[in-house]
């Protein structure tokens, strides 16, 4: 027998228990059904800092996600041979995915919203009425719509026929012991002194069934060119005194947003990794909440109107805070990785306010008027400055 619910939401990660949320807290009377592959407590390759942003989008609907977590107060950034550390009280956390990813489905469930895991999203079928679901357990369903909130392999973008998706970034990490020469553990370390490399290696504080760990990894940007994390990741740890063989790899890919990409289509709409998140640094769980929080407003308007277009969901996202994020560190992600990226290295350790600013912008606090204006002019300085260089 086939079963009718308003709205199918295939992945219950972040984006799409924050799409089914804020779907909820728009319109409670939208029957909601999350359906996800795995079963909880699943787990997702992740190093699992997020910004402190995200969870004043779920402060907002009164969402507390309880699993243990890391505090961090603090980012170090290692650049042509320089430590730079920024410090701001609760930046964020570091969470384990397998237990944020349940926590946050247990809240959602807690509010009564239907969430199955185990049952996958096998096929979908649109025509003019609805889509029709075939889950990976052989049931059918109906709905108005669908969310493919369903990660960077989903079947959603594929079954419902969206352009190829060109920006991709590769992603190994593992778990360590501490070394000599950590940062403190409130602290996040975002490591660019590979010059060549596209991408960067990190050390982040993590708890590994609540003993002190560090999560250590590198992301490499494909797109700009072919590279093997592994084997990067191996340099990162030897150089740390490390012995990569030592330590179980886990590998992954990421999905960069694009400007102008197609992200929705009559009855579809992508959200998260399915969509697109930040190519330059690869972070994506802040992300995908925030396009749960932007998604489910623009849904319940469509549930209001009867209206499953979804002609400008991109303008939606482009036209908020989340959209202006992923374009400005689009334009970045080229620049900083690019052909300039001596001049780069040089500008950025005099530019402490726009560092400022965008950890502001990491932990959701409102952006510090003063910090701009300095970056600005940190910005202008060293520009003026390296017009007067020859060229590298
Ligand atoms: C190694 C690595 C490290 C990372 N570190 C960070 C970090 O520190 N901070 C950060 O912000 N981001 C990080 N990211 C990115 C982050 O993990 C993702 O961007 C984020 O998980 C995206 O959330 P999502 O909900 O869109 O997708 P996902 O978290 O991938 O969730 C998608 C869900 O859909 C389910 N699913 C898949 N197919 C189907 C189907 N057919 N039917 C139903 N369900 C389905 C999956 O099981 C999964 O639960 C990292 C990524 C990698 C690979």
């Amino acid at each position: 027998m086939t079963r009718t619910v308003d709205l199918v939401i295939a992945g219950g990660g972040p984006a799409g228990i924050s799409t089914a949320l804020h779907v909820q807290a728009a319109n409670p009377q939208i029957s909601t059904l999350v359906l996800e592959k795995a079963r909880y407590p699943r787990e997702k390759i992740c190093a699992g800092g997020i910004g402190a942003r995200a969870f004043r989008w779920l402060d907002r609907l009164g969402v507390q996600v309880d699993c243990p977590m890391v505090k961090l107060d603090a980012v170090a950034l290692r650049l042509g041979g320089q430590t730079i550390v920024t410090r701001m009280p609760n930046i964020g956390v570091v969470v384990r995915r397998v237990e944020f990813d349940h926590a946050l489905a247990k809240a959602a469930i807690a509010r009564g919203i239907e969430v199955r895991d185990g049952c996958g999203v096998a096929a979908i079928a649109i025509d003019d009425d609805g889509v029709r679901v075939t889950t990976d357990t052989g049931e059918e369903l109906r709905a108005k719509a669908i969310v493919g909130a369903d990660g960077v392999a989903g079947v959603v973008r594929k079954q419902a026929g969206f352009p190829a998706h060109k920006l991709r970034a590769q992603v190994v990490e593992l778990d360590t012991e501490s070394v000599a020469g950590d940062q403190p553990r409130d602290t996040v370390v975002f490591d660019f002194d590979a010059q060549d490399l596209a991408g960067y290696a990190w050390d982040f504080p993590t708890l590994v069934a609540g003993a002190p760990m560090v999560c250590r990894g590198a992301y490499v940007i494909r797109t700009l060119g072919p590279d093997d994390a592994k084997a990067r990741l191996g340099t990162y740890l030897r150089a740390r005194g490390l012995d990569p063989a030592r330590y179980r790899h886990k590998q992954y890919a990421e999905r960069g947003w694009e400007p102008g990409a197609e992200i929705s289509m009559p009855r579809v709409l992508l959200v998260g990794e399915a969509a697109g998140i930040d190519i330059a640094t690869g972070e994506g769980i802040g992300q995908a909440i925030e396009y749960g929080a932007v998604a489910g407003p623009y849904l319940a308007r469509a549930f209001d109107r009867d209206v499953f277009r979804f002609s400008d969901w991109a303008a939606t996202v482009a036209g908020h805070h989340l959209g202006r994020q992923l374009w400005i560190r689009h334009q970045c992600y080229k620049w900083f990785y690019g052909p300039k990226r001596p001049a780069v290295e040089r500008v950025m350790p005099r530019l402490p306010s726009l560092f400022q600013v965008a950890i502001e912008d990491f932990a959701g606090v409102p952006l510090s008027k003063l910090a701009l204006m300095r970056g600005a002019g940190q910005f202008l300085a060293a520009y003026a400055r390296e017009k007067m260089r020859p060229d590298d």
